[in-house]
């Protein structure tokens, strides 16, 4: 009997040792490492092969199988390791980041009104049950709808309380005041009665402060048709301001001065902070200045398409922004156009 040559005894101590390795390899980096010591060029089973003329010919066949076979054991062997490594790191990705499913979610973002928004769509409503629709004008306004058909001709002294941007062209501005709507509704309307409300935004070259901004908004109240009285006015108002500030707040009326409208007035609510006493919010006289009004002047009037002798009606103006100011002890007006989050986040 032929004795097994050395070099076979070795091959097979070659595989048992490196398949008692594998066994115990848990990583991807370890299983490289394995494949390149046992399998790799310079490994000991490979030099078999680039080394087996050393041996003697008649036993070159048998140790070319042997190290063939313990070649292919040792591939399958790896095949199989790196599979179950495979499997085992997978299991660890899902264990570290599992999911609790029964915590709650997480709530997604939501926008929310902008706070002059809220006060508008207040207002809306309030004037929409008293059978008010709502008209919208453009921004970029004709020196001719923003200051003439108003009554307010180029020499009037009343120019000078609409410090205006004017638009490239002749006789372009950005709208100073939405009274302008007051002509377009009453066109569209006329002879028939008109009940609108016109909100906008007005823009006016002025010192941005705490007090003024370049831009904001007005929303203008007209009421046109016959016999329409000073008394149906102060009624309108009442009621409508009543709603707005959820109280049966008082009211006053102040003479004051408007080119298009005679006679005109200031309309003041008794100061819901202090309830009249007077506070820091009224500077002390109890009484918040909340808007402008009066009965329309005729030449407005016939510019609106009435007939003055037959027709008659009012008309009122309001800052939402200083409403919405009241309503939330806001101090500055700045806030509301600066888009700072933090400000608007307020509002819910
Ligand atoms: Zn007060």
């Amino acid at each position: 009997m032929i004795e097994k040559p050395m070099i076979i005894q070795e091959l097979e101590e070659i595989q048992d040792t490196a398949l008692e390795a594998l066994k115990k390899i848990e990583n991807e980096e370890a299983l490289q490492n394995w494949r390149r010591d046992i399998l790799g060029r310079s490994s000991a089973v490979m030099s078999v092969f680039s080394n087996i003329s050393q041996h003697p010919k008649e036993l070159r066949p048998l140790i070319g199988q042997v190290a063939n076979q313990v070649k292919q054991t040792l591939e399958t062997a790896l095949l199989d390791r790196s599979e179950i490594v495979k499997e085992a790191a997978i299991l660890q990705k899902l264990q570290d980041e599992k999911l609790d499913v029964t915590l709650p979610g997480r709530r997604p973002v939501t926008g929310r009104y902008h706070p002059v928004s809220t006060v508008l769509r207040r207002i809306y409503a309030i004037f929409a049950d008293m059978g008010f629709q709502v008209h919208r004008s453009r921004d970029v306004e004709s020196d001719l709808f923003n200051f003439e058909l108003l009554n307010i001709p180029a020499y009037h002294p009343a120019r000078d309380m609409w410090d205006t941007f004017y638009v490239e062209g002749e006789g372009v501005v950005l709208k100073t005041h939405t009274s302008p709507g007051q002509i377009y509704a009453m066109r569209k309307n006329a002879p028939k009665p008109t009940r609108a409300i016109l909100p906008g935004m007005c823009y006016r070259y002025e010192q941005i402060s705490a007090r003024s901004e370049i831009q904001f908004n007005q929303l203008e109240v007209i009421a046109v048709g016959k016999n329409i009285t000073f008394g149906d006015m102060k009624g309108t108002l009442n009621g409508f301001v009543r709603r707005l500030f959820d109280k049966d707040v008082r009211t006053r009326l102040r003479p004051s001065y408007f080119p298009f409208t005679e006679p005109s007035a200031e309309m003041d609510v008794e100061c819901f902070v202090c309830g009249g006493k007077g506070c820091s919010v009224c500077k002390g006289s109890g009484w918040l200045e909340i808007m402008g009004c009066g009965m329309m002047h005729p030449v407005v009037l016939q510019n609106g398409g009435y007939d003055p002798t037959i027709y008659s009606g009012f008309a009122a103006g309001m800052g939402p922004e200083r409403i919405s100011m009241l309503l939330h002890k806001i101090e500055d007006i700045r806030y509301f156009w600066g888009n700072d989050i933090r400000f608007l986040e307020q509002f819910r």
